[in-house]
């Protein structure tokens, strides 16, 4: 049995006017062929769990072009188009196929196509035909309804922090190898809600998600259902389809996948209000983090998390800690490679005067001027040992830690979401020694964190991926709650 695989990932943050290039990809992950199985093989992802699954079974995986920029705003027709005709070639030269497995995100918006991935999928079918075609989505994809037409069977993440990516890629590879074999026939009932939330509201972690999620693993138990899913969307794509969609899988029974799938859409609609997020202002999270007796307390800001589309350079908190004089506080992170710059040329033990941060979009508050003592300098590269990803490499460019006062800032070459706690410790500062730590990630890092932290406090700042929904001028969704009062039923 013969299995294509790969990727054209992307999660497309339409508020952010940093528009993603080809060049965007080849710093992210970009793999081809061979480079794919080097790049997963043992490591907690899709497509670790599905190339691991294949070989159990006897499969040969077939990998074609493995690629993801980290999160920014709308990509670049031609850089889509030119990702596209590679993998459509690639495909093409594979040689006799059995099925195609793909590892999308499902919130990809090019300058053309608000659905990239209906676009793909699309494309993928016309050329392989009635071939399966099974595909892993984010739980953050805006599933629209010619994903669910041109795939055979869509598998979402069951957990936010995504910690189950690997279990999906081993359902993936199962499921696929059980429809080329005849064992299943899959027929699937998809279902779009009314309904937009917002990060911190989906994490898997607590309730409301939590209830959610053991809801879905009941209906996924049910006799005649393959897999189920409950896709959360991405709420800072505008675009018509972004938020809440529900998928079931059966093996045959469309009667059966379409009564589970009203059946959960209908709870979920009638969960809606517990879905909203409870910030904090800046102020009263460096107060309580003062006052806390343990440590360390994490500020989590995730209006400017580049793993959903944040310039990752964002100053409003870093302004704040140093005006207080915090004593005992890391910032995780500033991307600014001038910053990094300077600080390698005066050298570790010196004093440098920098401009720090606020570079890209005004929004997220403007440079902070300074003068810090270069305390470590390292080449930024680490590998993830928490729950999420666990084993990836991950890369931030050459990287310098500033300490001004008591508080140290983490400066980096290239934007990463700080999930992991070895950004810190990869440049010398243990996370418990420290009394605050404020975090450029929305929910990723509670897989880490929530073992060692003291207490997570959310922090409402201004930005391109702010959990404040109302914050943003939306054109092009349909009428969704919380934003249109329009909205009283579900369908
Ligand atoms: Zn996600």
């Amino acid at each position: 049995m013969r299995i294509a695989t790969g990727c054209i990932g992307h999660e497309t943050n339409t508020f952010s006017p940093v528009a993603t290039g080809i060049d965007n990809f080849k710093q992210g992950t970009y793999c081809v062929g061979a480079e794919i199985v080097a790049e997963f093989a043992a490591t907690s992802t899709i497509t670790g769990g599905f190339l691991e699954r294949a070989a159990d079974l006897g499969i040969e995986a077939v990998p074609l072009l493995w690629t993801f920029a980290t999160p920014s705003g709308t990509v670049q027709q031609a850089a889509y188009e030119m990702l596209k005709a590679d993998f459509l070639a690639r495909l093409g030269e594979a040689g006799r196929l059995d099925g195609v497995f793909l590892d999308l995100h499902g919130a990809m918006v090019t300058q053309a196509h608000e659905d990239a991935e209906g676009d793909l999928l699309r494309a993928v079918r016309e050329q392989v035909g009635d071939l399966p075609i099974v595909v892993t989505l984010d739980l953050h994809a805006n599933i629209t309804a010619a994903m669910a037409e041109y795939a055979d069977v869509i598998i979402g993440f069951d957990t936010y922090p995504h910690v189950d990516c690997y279990e999906r890629g081993l359902e993936g590879a199962q499921i696929i190898a059980d429809m080329v074999t005849g064992e299943i026939r899959p027929t699937m009932a998809y279902r779009q809600l009314p309904l937009l939330t917002s990060p911190p509201s989906q994490c898997s972690l607590r309730p409301p998600m939590s209830e959610a999620i053991a809801r879905l693993h009941e209906l996924e138990a049910r006799p005649g259902v393959v897999t189920a899913t409950l896709s959360m969307g991405f709420p800072f794509a505008d675009i018509h389809d972004a938020g809440c969609s529900v998928l079931v899988t059966t093996n045959g029974d469309q009667a059966l996948a379409d009564e589970c799938a009203d059946e959960f859409a209908q709870y979920m609609w009638d969960q809606r209000e517990a879905f909203r997020a409870e910030l904090v202002s800046v102020q009263e999270a460096i107060e309580f983090a003062r006052r806390s007796e343990g440590q360390p307390v994490v500020l989590a800001e995730g209006s400017d998390n580049p793993g959903g589309g944040g310039p990752c350079d964002g100053t409003h908190i870093l302004r704040a800690l140093i005006a207080a004089d915090f004593q005992g506080a890391v910032v995780a992170i500033i991307a600014d490679p001038e910053s990094v710059a300077q600080a390698i040329a005066a050298g570790v033990g010196e004093e440098v005067e920098l401009e720090v941060g606020g570079k890209s979009i005004a929004l997220h508050g403007e440079p902070v001027a300074l003068c810090g003592y270069v305390q470590a300098v390292t080449d930024g590269n680490f590998v993830n040992k928490g729950p999420m990803a666990r084993g990836k490499r991950a890369q931030m460019g050459r990287t310098a830690v500033v300490r001004v006062g008591a508080v140290e800032i983490i400066l980096t070459e290239q934007r990463l979401q700080p999930f992991d706690a070895e950004v810190l410790r990869s440049v010398g500062i243990e996370p418990v020694d420290r009394k605050l730590i404020a975090l450029k990630s929305a929910v990723h890092f509670r897989a880490d964190y929530t073992p060692i932290a003291q207490a997570i406090l959310e922090v409402d700042t201004p930005g391109v991926h702010s959990p404040n929904l109302s914050s943003y001028d939306y054109k092009k969704v349909r009428a969704v709650y919380p934003l249109s009062g329009e909205v009283v039923a579900w369908r």
